[in-house]
C-alpha cells in the first residue's frame, strides 16, 4: 500500500479491574474488531503479505469495567445546532448509566460547553429515569447548546468538583475538539476523566463513521419538501420547485433526498462545481422537454458563485453565503430576460427538519449509541467517538473522527446513482 492506513487505537485510562454490574448480556472482548476495508480489491494485499489489517475496536458492553460505579458521577453536555435525536441520545445515556451501571448522580450540563464552567452559574440538570421520561418525543435539546470556545482548565476544574467519571458530549467536529481538549487537560492532570463523544452532524459528514444520528429523519422530512417542490412545480405551466436544504460541506442530505421517489432533476452539492450558465441552460432546455423542474441545492454548493464569505460564527464556523435566494433570484431574472414566463417557488425547510423529533429507525439508533458510549466510558475508553461500521458499533479516535470531513465522491458509486436518477448532466458547465 502506498498511503499510510488509519491508526485505530483508542485511548484508554487504565486497567479495567471491577467486574460489570450487568447480567444476562453478551459482552463483548478486547479482541473483537471490526475490518475497516470490506472491498476484496483493498484486502488483497494483506492477505497476500500477511499483514495485519486495519480494523476498528467494537463497541459493546466489557465483563471487566475501569470504574467502580457505584462511587462515579457522570455529565452529559450537547452543542453546536440541533438535530433530530439528541434527546434520545441523552435518554440512552442517562437510562444506561441509571439501570446498567446503578450511577445515580447524573448531570446534563446546560448550554453547551458553557455549563461545564461553573462562573457562567448554569447549573446542571440532574438527570433521572423520571425526567427524561418522555423526552425522546420532543425535537431539540432539553440541555439547550451553546457555540462558542470556553477554557478546558475551567472546565476540568468543575469536573472535578462534581466528581465527574465520564463526561459525554453530543455534538459536531467544533463539540469533538472541544472534548479532545478537555481530555488532554485532564491526562495533564493525571486525573482518570473519560471523554466520550457522541457525533452531532445531520449532514452525516464525518470521516470513520458509515451513520450519524438525525441523517435518515432530515430526508424523511427533507423529502417532504421535495414533494411539496414537485407539486408546486407540475401544478403550474413552466412551474420550477426549488428547495434548500442542509449539507455545508457534505451533500449526503440533498444526494438521498433525490433518490427518494426520483423527484427532483438537479442535485447541486458541494462536492461538485457548477456553472449558472451551464445550470440555467440544462435548466432551460428541462423546462423546454417536461413543463417542470425540481431542484434540490445544499447549502454548501455553489459557494464559488457566491462573495467571498467573511463573516464567522461564536465557534468560528464561517458563515455561508445563501445559494438558495441567490439562485432563486438568478433563475427568476434569467427567465424574465428571454421573455418566458415560469412560476417559481422556493422552500427553505431547514430549521423544520432540525427541530424535528428523531423518526423510529434514527430513534432506535440513538439508543444503541447511547448504550455503547457509556459501555465505552465504563471500560475506561477516552477521547473516542462511537461510531458504526459495516452494521457495528465501533471506537473511533476523536482525532481520526475530526481530521477531515466525509464528503461524496463526484466518481463514486452514490453520486453516480444521482445523475441516474435525475438525468442532469455529469458536469453542469
Ligand atoms: P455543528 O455541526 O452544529 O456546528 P459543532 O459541535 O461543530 O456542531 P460548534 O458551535 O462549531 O458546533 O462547536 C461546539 C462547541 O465546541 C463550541 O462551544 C465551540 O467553541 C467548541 N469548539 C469548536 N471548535 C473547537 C476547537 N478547535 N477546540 C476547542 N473547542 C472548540
Ligand atoms: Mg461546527
Amino acid at each position: 500500500m502506498n498511503h499510510q492506513e488509519p491508526d485505530f487505537n483508542v485511548e484508554r485510562l487504565g486497567e479495567c479491574r471491577f467486574p460489570s454490574p450487568m447480567r444476562g448480556v453478551r459482552f463483548t472482548t478486547d479482541g473483537e474488531r471490526i475490518l475497516y476495508h470490506s472491498r476484496y480489491q483493498e484486502m488483497r494485499p494483506f492477505i497476500d503479505s500477511g499483514r495485519e489489517p486495519p480494523s476498528m475496536e467494537m463497541g459493546g458492553p466489557r465483563e471487566r469495567i475501569f470504574f467502580d460505579p457505584s462511587t462515579i458521577a457522570c455529565g452529559i453536555v450537547t452543542c453546536g445546532g440541533l438535530c433530530p435525536g439528541t434527546n434520545d441520545v441523552i435518554r440512552a445515556l442517562t437510562l444506561s448509566l441509571y439501570h446498567h451501571y446503578g450511577v445515580r448522580r447524573v448531570y446534563g450540563f446546560r448550554y453547551g460547553f458553557e455549563g461545564v464552567v461553573k462562573r457562567h452559574g448554569h447549573s446542571p440538570l440532574l438527570l433521572t429515569p423520571e425526567v427524561v421520561d418522555r423526552i425522546g418525543e420532543l425535537g431539540g435539546t432539553i440541555l439547550a447548546s451553546s457555540r462558542g470556545p470556553q477554557a478546558p482548565s475551567e472546565m476540568v476544574d468543575y469536573l472535578e468538583e462534581l466528581g465527574i467519571a465520564i463526561l459525554f458530549t453530543i455534538g459536531g467536529d467544533g463539540t469533538l475538539k472541544g472534548a479532545a481538549k478537555i481530555a488532554e487537560e485532564a491526562a495533564r492532570r493525571g486525573r482518570p476523566i473519560s471523554v466520550i463523544g457522541i457525533p452531532k452532524t445531520i449532514d452525516n459528514d464525518v470521516s470513520f463513521l458509515q451513520n450519524t444520528f438525525g441523517f435518515e429523519t432530515a430526508v424523511d422530512e427533507a423529502h417532504r419538501a421535495i414533494y411539496a417542490a414537485h407539486t408546486e412545480a407540475t401544478g403550474a405551466r413552466n412551474g420550477i420547485g426549488l428547495v434548500k436544504l442542509m449539507g455545508r460541506d457534505s451533500g449526503f442530505i440533498a444526494a438521498y433526498s433525490t433518490l427518494v421517489n426520483s423527484q427532483v432533476n438537479f442535485c447541486l452539492v458541494p462536492e461538485v462545481p457548477f456553472t449558472l450558465a451551464g445550470f440555467l441552460k440544462s435548466l432551460e432546455e428541462r423546462l423546454a422537454l417536461r413543463g417542470h423542474a425540481v431542484i434540490a441545492v445544499a447549502e454548501g454548493a455553489g459557494q464559488e458563485l457566491l462573495p467571498a464569505a467573511t463573516e464567522s460564527d461564536a465557534s468560528g464556523n464561517v458563515k455561508l453565503g445563501d445559494i438558495g435566494t441567490f439562485l432563486r433570484d438568478a433563475i427568476n431574472g434569467h427567465f424574465r430576460a428571454i421573455g418566458t414566463e415560469i412560476t417559481l417557488k422556493y422552500i427553505d425547510p431547514s430549521y423544520i427538519i432540525r427541530s424535528q423529533p428523531a423518526n423510529s429507525h434514527d430513534s432506535a439508533f440513538c439508543l444503541l449509541l447511547g448504550h455503547n458510549a457509556v459501555h465505552a466510558g465504563m471500560c475506561g475508553r477516552t477521547c473516542m467517538v462511537v461510531g458504526n461500521w459495516n452494521q457495528q458499533f465501533t471506537h473511533v479516535p476523536i482525532r481520526l473522527a475530526t481530521h477531515q470531513r466525509k464528503k461524496i465522491d463526484p466518481k463514486g458509486r452514490l453520486w453516480s446513482s444521482v445523475l441516474a436518477s435525475t438525468g442532469q448532466s455529469r458536469e453542469i458547465d
